[in-house]
């Protein structure tokens, strides 16, 4: 057990992550839950919802105009996704270490994606999860999947 992070501990951090439509289907959504738990984060949100086109332009904002947006987009439309508000210290770098690598084949074993993704090339889209990549990112995405947060 951890001792808790103090209320105003500056180092204490909200992330987004998301479980994938592949990670749903696959059964991995408790998987990932565990993992966060885990390590000793904190679920500060859970929702389980279908993405829309907007949602996702704005969620992907760097990738729209890049070749693999659309099929980005239909991947992430070809299902449930499981969005998870998190909190813990440093936990944006903390989260992006437990998911892995991008490509499924490179990501370390022991990390979400290297434990359950083999994804890769044109099909690197489908791995598992979805970590913000920065403090400004994950407050950017947590107002877009939890407007009421
Ligand atoms: P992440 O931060 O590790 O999720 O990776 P990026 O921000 O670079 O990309 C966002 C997501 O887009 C990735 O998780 C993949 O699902 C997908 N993606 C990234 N690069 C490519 C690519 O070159 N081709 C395809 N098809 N999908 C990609
Ligand atoms: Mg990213």
């Amino acid at each position: 057990t951890q001792t808790p992070p103090e209320t105003n501990d500056p180092t204490v951090e909200r992330t987004l992550v998301l479980v994938k439509p592949d990670g749903v289907r696959r059964g991995l959504s408790g998987e990932v839950l565990r993992r966060v738990e885990a390590k000793g984060y904190t679920l500060v949100a859970v929702e389980l919802l279908d993405a829309t086109p907007g949602l996702l332009a704005e969620h992907y904002a760097e990738h729209v105009g890049k070749e693999f947006y659309q099929p980005l987009v239909d991947f992430m439309m070809s299902g449930p996704i499981l969005a998870v508000a998190i909190e813990g210290q440093r936990v944006v770098e903390g989260f992006r270490s437990l998911a892995g690598a991008t490509d499924g084949t490179l990501a370390s074993p022991g990390t979400i994606r290297g434990d359950f993704a083999r994804s890769w090339g044109s099909k690197v889209m489908q791995n598992i999860v979805h970590g913000s990549d920065s403090p400004e990112s994950a407050a950017r995405e947590i107002a877009l999947w939890f407007p009421k947060l």
